[in-house]
């Protein structure tokens, strides 16, 4: 359990303050997490690394030269939200784009992906890299759609290293996926973690037993199974990962390897050198060479019991990065070389954006969207308990008021901005974020998502013709594709969004009110059709069965904005 803290609420804001107030040579707070104290060098790649607290030394701990240049911290265990990655890469990018980095989790695949849609409007170029080397949670073959645990440790060292070295936005999301093709983990667990100011852990581990497979935010284990000894326990850690090596002699592996040994939280540095003591026997035995082997913690999940053994099978060019110098608060190895880093000087905040200046018919353009926006919130107004009602049979129940709580903000934010002269595409952009913001949950990020995009599509210094209105319309779409991965079939609002899309490109020679209003009739007989079929995706995939009967939330909710729209645009 945690003993020290003040309110369990400001917990994780106060340890970054803290973290940041004992490193003030290496690091800086900006809004939503840190950045290095040094800035960046124009031109240079910017590595932000992130997710939830509860990880340390994951993820602000290893913001530094030869590491990180910054990192959104989230809520413990909870992804950082899209306008805290958007602030600290606001922050840390100079002109050399920016990769993001973070471990294969959805609530993180949204939120970054949901600030990366809205970076590239901008002009940044950015690349997305999730780290997956949890054998235990899918398949070799599935080995990308793995979750990230102690792994993130390797791949953000190495990419960092080949950013530090002179590597490209193209080069350093090519070492990262390489890295994290190369890297697997396996972990046990003793006993679970407890939040702060929690009285029980998140789960607990029978005396005398071990739970195989654990997760990094007070997942279970796959299974459980007897606690054996320290030795019994490398073995199984070493039998599971090298199960998974390469061949040796191919694609310039040969038998040497990274090694971490990683305590999640309360395992104590001894236990883990006497867990390691027959790691090393069986890398010996096996004819593998440890390169700069880790013993300690560095992806920590709370105060969680457990241990997890990680190797990257290395080439010459990945052990020549994760070998290099580093300097970050919490992993620190050989000298940097003495290039001088200036210190930073301003920081970057949301509250001082400026709106840019638009032309008379793009503010023209923004009233109408203000007015859309407005008809969104009243028509999930009227239906917040209907779409609460059917999210209730297999998902949580929170889509009517998700809905509601989005476009009520994306309404107020489109306001804001047009108060303050914004053009259309500025508006848009706005009521986006503030849309997901305002909304949480799954289909808010992808709401937001998709305001974002069709924000991108219009400009501040021209008016919106029929054409662009359709375009945007589809880009919003294929931003909702794009980051949700959701397919036909998978029981989403994808099932009426991608029979909206194509109805709506059948019809696009008509008025762009006409063809939508059509294409939202498609849309809502597609979305009761949902009903034909179990979920695949999203929180209610694990009860999907449940789920047949009744149509998916997310698709009638779209069908009805859609049917919205045309109506709005006909007038
Ligand atoms: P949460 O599931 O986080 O509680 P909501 O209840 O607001 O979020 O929204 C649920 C809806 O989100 C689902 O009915 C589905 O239409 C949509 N959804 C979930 N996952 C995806 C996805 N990957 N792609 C597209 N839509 C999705
Ligand atoms: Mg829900």
């Amino acid at each position: 359990m945690t003993y020290l803290l003040n309110s369990p609420g400001d917990f994780a804001d106060e340890a970054v303050r803290g973290l940041v107030a004992a490193h003030p040579d290496l690091l800086v707070a900006v809004p939503g997490g840190v950045v290095r104290a040094s800035t960046t060098p124009k031109g240079q790649p910017a590595l932000v690394i992130g997710g939830g607290s509860g990880h340390y030394p994951a993820f602000a701990g290893w913001v530094g030269p030869g590491m990180g240049h910054g990192a959104p911290c989230g809520n413990i265990f909870s992804s950082p939200s899209a306008s805290e990655v958007y602030s600290v890469v606001r922050n840390a990018e100079n002109g050399g784009g920016v990769l993001l980095g973070f471990g294969n989790y959805a609530g993180d695949v949204l939120h970054f992906g949901l600030a990366a849609e809205k970076l590239r409007h901008e002009g940044i170029d950015v690349r997305i890299v999730t780290v997956s080397d949890d054998i235990a949670s899918n398949s070799p073959d599935n080995h990308r759609d793995r979750r990230g645990v102690a792994g993130d440790l390797p791949v953000f060292k190495i990419v960092g290293a080949a950013i530090e070295s002179g590597a490209d936005l193209d080069e350093a999301e090519r070492i990262a996926w390489k890295a994290n093709d190369a890297t697997r983990s396996f972990g046990v667990a003793f006993d679970g973690c407890t939040l702060p100011g929690a009285r029980e852990p998140l789960f607990h581990v029978e005396d005398g037993s071990m739970a195989l497979g654990l997760g990094i935010h007070g997942e279970p284990g796959v299974r459980d199974t007897r606690l054996g000894t320290a030795a019994e326990v490398a073995d199984l850690l070493f039998d599971q990962v090298i199960a998974e090596e390469p061949p040796r002699g191919k694609n310039g592996y040969d038998g040497r390897v990274a090694v971490i040994l990683n305590g999640l939280g309360t395992v104590k540095y001894e236990e883990l050198f006497v867990v390691y003591t027959r790691i090393a026997e069986r890398l010996a035995q096996h004819g593998l060479t440890a390169v700069r082997p880790e013993v300690g913690e560095f992806v920590t999940s709370l105060d969680m019991a457990g241990v997890s053994l990680t190797m990257v099978f290395l080439d010459d060019e990945l052990e020549r990065h994760w070998t290099a110098p580093v300097e970050t608060p919490a992993y620190r190895r050989g000298a940097m070389p003495a290039v001088e880093r200036p210190a930073r000087t301003e920081i970057w905040d949301v509250g001082a954006v400026e709106i840019p200046e638009a032309t008379a018919d793009s503010r023209e353009c923004a009233r109408r969207i203000v007015t859309v926006l407005e008809a969104f919130e009243n028509v999930c107004a009227e239906n917040e308990a209907e779409l609460g009602r059917i999210d209730a049979v297999a998902g949580d129940g929170d889509h009517g008021q998700g809905m509601t709580f989005g476009s009520r903000g994306a309404a107020q934010a489109a306001r804001d901005a047009v108060d303050r002269s914004a053009g259309a595409r500025t508006t848009l952009l706005l009521a986006g974020q503030a849309w997901a913001d305002a909304a949480g949950g799954t289909s808010g990020a992808l709401w937001g998502a998709a305001l974002t995009s069709a924000g991108g599509v219009f400009s501040d210094t021209a008016g919106c013709d029929d054409r662009t209105v359709v375009d945007a319309v589809r880009a919003g779409i294929d931003a909702v594709l794009r980051l949700g991965g959701a397919k036909p079939g998978d029981k989403t609002m994808v099932d009426a969004a991608v029979p909206f899309r194509d109805a709506l490109t059948e019809a696009s020679d008509t008025k762009a009110g006409a063809a939508i209003a059509t294409a939202a009739q498609v849309a809502r007989e597609a979305a009761q059709k949902t009903a034909e079929f179990p979920a695949r995706r999203g929180r209610a995939r694990v009860l999907g069965d449940k789920s047949v009967g009744t149509p998916d939330p997310g698709a009638v909710s779209f069908a009805l904005l859609m049917k919205t729209l045309g109506e709005q645009l006909s007038q």
